[in-house]
């Protein structure tokens, strides 16, 4: 599939469109996900323009794990999750809904569900909240 440059993440890595960021470097770009499907989910994705996991770089993929890591451990401190899952799909038929490759870091608490994939948007207020957390948190991590 053809990297459609007008797609919603392509768009937020341009500027065009806000997003509640946590993390940026030359190569990735971390931001919570509007429609979060548990407190702290968040999105890495690269800078580098892909529609899967298959279509990135080697390097772009190194990158996006050493950053999905970093920001993971900043995340479980922030909102005292005891769990994280960690996911990425790749294609429509697996579940992608914007094509531009991204790895969900989402919480995970005993007895909790989670909320349905890319359906109920959250509190903009609250999500502001939690990304300050996971911002103070990565800062503390760098000393
Ligand atoms: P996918 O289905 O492609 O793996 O995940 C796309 C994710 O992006 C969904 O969890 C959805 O809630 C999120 N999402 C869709 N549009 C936007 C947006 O404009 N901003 C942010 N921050 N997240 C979005």
């Amino acid at each position: 599939m053809p990297y459609d440059k007008n797609n919603v993440f392509a768009r937020i890595l341009r500027g065009e469109l806000p997003c509640i960021k946590v993390y940026e470097d030359a190569q990735t770009l971390a931001f919570l996900d509007i429609m979060p499907q548990s407190d702290g989910h968040t999105l890495v994705l690269p800078k580098e323009p892909a529609v899967t996991l298959l279509d990135l770089s080697p390097e772009g993929a190194a990158a996006c794990i050493v950053v999905t890591r970093r920001v993971a451990a900043a995340i479980q401190r922030a909102v005292g999750a005891p769990g994280l899952l960690i996911s990425q799909f790749n294609g429509e038929a697996a579940g992608q809904t914007v094509p531009h490759v991204h790895f969900h870091i989402i919480p995970r608490f005993p007895g909790l569900k989670l909320k349905p994939h890319g359906r109920e948007k959250a509190d903009p207020d609250r999500l502001d909240q939690i990304a300050a957390r996971i911002t103070g948190e990565l800062m503390a991590a760098r000393g």
